[in-house]
């Protein structure tokens, strides 16, 4: 089992192995980051039965195809796994199934790797299993087919003429109390610890169910509780024995629109420092509904007005550093359970440290609602004033435009956060987004956009078409 080349995180894949391990198989876990080279000559070497690729990101979908073809051209034979929350049994199907003749099998979550693996290697059952998978499927490229030319788009020109409305004649847009950036070398996390949203953290222990509701829950409960309480007792030790370090840096910059989908920050002395390009909902909505683009929510700026009003946009970068000797440790004593408890308590941490200074931000560095009263517990629904969203997620899925906020910040000098070929940051415990202020701004899926957009976003964006689609696949109908 491997994490694809340019893809941080195995917090699934982990429990697959552990799972798997309860039952008996030996896993040879290649941990992340691994080029399809690597993963099939172990494979070979090692003669094993079943091959597991995992992955998170976006970028990660392109990846495992590569690794089918390859599979392929070696002339393999053993079947393949696919998981991770960025995969699905439909691009499995679509995408992944075409391209490897000998078995690529979709595991939903770690309870299913059990019962899949062991269909595939008993050889009363493997034939059998294959071929229903391979009649699902093929069945599902149907849907996929008709689905796809049943979906309707209005040209881009008509998408950008039907952008959100808002009354921009009465708003003043607040200018932030820092201009620039500030960094944050080592945060509290006694402080961060309290912002901790925990219906993630049993999300990640493969639990249903919403927290706190789960700690009483008739079948969970108590195996919820003992997670709760471990995981409570190990942020007492990383807390008080300083295991972990938290980075940060956020910056604010005056944010002038110069197209419908074009936003330029500048610095206090005007100087560009960059070209933000967003890209715009396409699908054709319900009379009434805009179509979204986060460049909605800046104000259109007017050449030559006397009294021109600035708007103004943020970023930030966190990360939790120095896991690696901790969970070597946890790995060396064999304690896998540990080694994922500290995984997801570190996402947790990322995650709660956006959280606090997504808080600041408001009350304090940009300064746009002095006096928010939302209990901590009341902050992980999000209903406060203004937008964090993050690059390649479905407000903002072009990946690439995270070159632009590390630029802008420094996050890899400031935050020590490395971005890898895929676009995911290096420490795995990491997270970044911009800063949205307007009353309005709220978070929506680009979705599918068709190929008048995808043209004048290539343009905008100075980049090759080929490049260009590959970084845009998801939205590329
Ligand atoms: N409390 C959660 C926060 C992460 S999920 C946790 O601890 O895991 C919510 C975050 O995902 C948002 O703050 C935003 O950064 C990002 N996000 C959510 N919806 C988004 C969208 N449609 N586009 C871009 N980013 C989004």
């Amino acid at each position: 089992m491997a994490t694809v080349k340019g893809d941080v995180h195995d917090i699934g894949k982990n429990i697959v192995g552990v799972v798997l391990g309860c039952n008996g198989y030996d896993i040879i876990d290649l941990g992340v980051m691994v080029p399809a080279d690597k993963i099939l000559d172990t494979a070979i070497r090692e003669k094993v039965d079943v091959i597991g690729l995992s992955g998170l990101i976006t970028p990660s979908l392109d990846e495992m195809v590569h690794v089918a073809k390859e599979m392929k051209r070696r002339g393999m034979t053993q079947p393949l796994l696919i998981g991770g929350a960025t995969t699905s049994r439909m691009h499995t199907a679509v995408k992944i199934a075409q391209q490897y003749d000998n078995g690529v099998v979709y595991v939903l979550d770690a309870s299913r790797s059990v019962t899949n693996v062991g269909n595939l290697l008993n050889k009363d059952t493997k034939e059998q299993f294959l071929k229903s998978i391979d009649e699902e499927y093929s069945k599902l490229r149907d849907d996929f087919a008709n689905k796809k030319s049943a979906k309707q788009y209005i040209s881009f020109a008509e998408a950008q003429a039907n952008a959100v409305k808002i009354d921009w004649s009465n708003y003043v847009p607040p200018t932030p109390a820092l201009l620039g950036t500030k960094i944050f070398a080592d945060y509290d996390l006694k402080e961060i610890r309290q912002y901790i949203d925990w219906g993630p953290f049993f999300i990640a222990w493969e639990m249903k169910g919403k927290f706190p509701e789960i700690l009483n829950d008739a079948h969970v409960g108590v195996e919820a509780t003992k997670l709760y309480n471990d995981a409570n007792a190990l942020l007492d030790k990383i807390v008080n024995e300083k295991w972990l370090t938290a980075k940060g840096v956020i910056g604010f910059w005056e944010a002038v629109k110069i197209a419908p989908d074009t936003v330029v920050l500048k610095d206090t002395h005007g100087k560009d420092l960059a070209h933000l390009e967003s890209l715009r909902q396409q699908i054709k909505k319900a009379p009434g509904q805009p179509s979204f683009s986060l460049a909605d929510f800046i104000k259109p700026y007017t050449f030559g007005g006397d009294n021109e009003i600035k708007d103004y946009m943020g970023a930030f970068a966190v990360s939790i550093h120095g896991i690696e000797p901790h969970l070597q440790k946890f790995i060396d004593d064999l304690d896998d359970y540990n080694k994922i408890m500290l995984q997801a308590l570190a996402d947790r941490l990322a995650e709660a440290f956006a959280e606090v200074l997504h808080k600041r931000v408001r009350t304090e560095f940009w300064g746009y609602i002095k006096d928010e009263n939302i209990p901590v517990e009341e902050l992980v629904k999000e209903k406060y004033q203004g937008i964090r969203p993050a690059p390649g997620y479905p407000a903002c899925p072009d990946h690439t435009e995270k070159y632009k906020l590390f630029n802008l910040l420094g996050a890899t000098e400031n935050a020590g956060i490395q971005l890898t070929e895929s676009l995911a940051m290096y420490p795995g415990a990491s997270v970044c987004g911009w800063y949205f202020s307007h009353p309005e701004s709220s978070y929506f899926g680009v979705n599918k956009i068709s190929d008048d957009q995808f043209q004048d976003y290539v343009r905008r964006k100075e980049m090759s078409v080929e490049e260009m689609s590959r970084w845009l696949a998801p939205v590329l109908d």
